[in-house]
């Protein structure tokens, strides 16, 4: 999402003139799009200002702006704490006031932000074009990200995401499905639709399932993606259209976050251990060959080894292809660090962690072993692998990144190969002739 605003960001100063270089270092500004998810993000940025003031000197001044979450979680600390020196602050709904507070610091020299958070804005009139799409540092038009809502209503206790990124609100449908035509005309391959929680999608009587199914009939895009999807929200019409909807990939981000009834409850997720394995089973049996991926934290506030043992069955009996494990992490403002003191000890979550990274390492070592053998339909990356030139990287559709040696094919194809091998990371194949 992070990278998707930057993209809005582009194109919003563009249109004002203002020319983006990628060398920091002869920049007039620079601006960083932060996270506040956890803490390690959120250090991250301290450190990257630090290194930017340090390394421009006293004899090149720069001014630095802050995006994003960590913007409007901590305007206050930041705009006080004199040692980091940033100049302006936008949160993620004001970015159409950069201008306006770029000039304000500049200009008067003022310490300005504005980090309101908005009931409406989804920037349905800001359509980046290609050369805002991407990284500046590459050109590729292989995948495009579209946002379709902003915000989170559900207010899972440990997450800071619905006080940084307030309430949720979604794009009229032929809004994006403009936005989407013109990415096609582009030459842009794939779409990945985004959200905090892109299946809650709503606009009047439309839900997810009609945008993904209208998107789907845009010309010129071969895959559709989505992330990231709440377990609450997929009926079986959206199910249904994703096993006959040959675009629509399939993988499916099925955050489970806990295994335990007691601690999800306490976490706010909405499910139990049991619903969640049920629906887990729906969609495999609905979506045949869907690839699963989730979101694990390890160590919420009083979580029991026991409990955690939960956790590593659901991961044993869902059989994940990957996961992104987490160790909690307190974030300032959440439900959580003001009922729950973060009581696990550091060394705890990190033997939790390890555990559940060593079990879903087999899985998915096991899962991408299956493949060998198969025949896959690969999407490729822009550019051949940046340490290894001889290795094109693409995607399967269900989302597994499988090396290809480097060919006669190009960023953006779609490659038919036999996979051969695979590791725990990636899969291997060789294209058909
Ligand atoms: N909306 C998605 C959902 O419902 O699960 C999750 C989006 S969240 C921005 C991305 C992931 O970060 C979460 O799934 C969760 O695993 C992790 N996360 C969020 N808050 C966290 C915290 N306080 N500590 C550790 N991990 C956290
Ligand atoms: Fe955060 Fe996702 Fe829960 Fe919303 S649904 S509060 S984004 S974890």
């Amino acid at each position: 999402m992070n990278e998707y605003d930057s993209e809005l960001v582009r194109s919003i100063l563009k249109k004002e003139n203002y020319e983006f270089v990628t060398d920091e270092l002869a920049a007039d500004i620079v601006m960083l799009n932060t996270c506040a998810i956890r803490e390690h993000a959120h250090r991250k940025v301290y450190g990257r200002v630090h290194s930017i003031r340090h390394a421009r000197g006293k004899g090149s001044p720069v001014m630095i702006g802050l995006l994003g979450c960590m913007a409007t979680n901590l305007r206050q600390d930041l705009l006080e704490d004199r040692s980091l020196k940033i100049d302006f602050i936008a949160g993620p709904d004001s970015y159409k006031r950069l201008p306006q507070l770029i000039h304000e610091a500049a200009d008067e020299g003022q310490k300005s932000y504005d980090v309101t958070l908005s009931e409406f804005e989804t920037y349905s009139d800001i359509f980046p074009s290609a050369e805002d799409r991407v990284n500046p540092l590459t050109t590729s038009r292989v995948n495009a990200w579209v946002a379709v809502m902003r915000g989170c209503n559900n207010f899972c206790t440990f997450c800071v995401v619905p006080y940084t990124r307030g309430r949720e609100r979604s794009r009229a449908p032929e809004n994006v499905i403009d936005e989407v035509r013109r990415l096609a005309g582009e030459g842009f391959k794939q779409i990945t639709l985004l959200g905090q929680n892109v299946n809650s999608y709503r606009y009047e009587d439309h839900d997810f399932a009609y945008l993904m199914d209208e998107v789907s009939k845009v010309e010129g895009i071969e895959r559709i993606r989505f992330t990231s999807p709440h377990p609450k929200d997929f009926p079986d019409r959206f199910l249904d259209l994703m096993a006959v909807n040959p675009k629509i990939c399939k993988h499916i981000h099925l955050p489970l976050q806990a295994g335990n009834d007691r601690v999800l409850d306490l976490m706010n997720r909405t499910y139990t251990k049991q619903e969640f394995l049920n629906l887990v089973d729906k969609v495999r049996a609905k979506v045949p060959n869907v690839a699963l991926s989730t979101d694990i934290i390890v160590g919420f506030p009083t979580e029991t080894d026991a409990e955690f043992e939960d956790t590593l069955d659901v991961v044993s009996k869902a059989q994940f292809d990957s996961a992104f494990t987490f160790k909690y992490s307190e974030r300032q403002g959440t439900i959580a660090s003001k009922k729950y003191p973060d009581d696990v000890p550091d060394s705890v979550k990190s033997q939790r962690l390890t555990s559940l990274n060593k079990a879903q390492k087999e899985i998915t070592y096991q899962k991408n072993r299956a493949h060998i053998g198969q025949i896959q339909t690969v999407l490729l990356e822009p550019y051949p692998d940046s340490k290894n030139p001889d290795i094109m990287p693409g995607r399967t559709d269900g989302g597994k990144l499988v090396l290809l040696p480097a060919g006669r094919y190009q960023g953006g194809d779609m490659v038919k190969a036999r996979i051969t091998d695979a590791t725990p990371h990636a899969l291997k194949g060789q294209a058909l002739p």
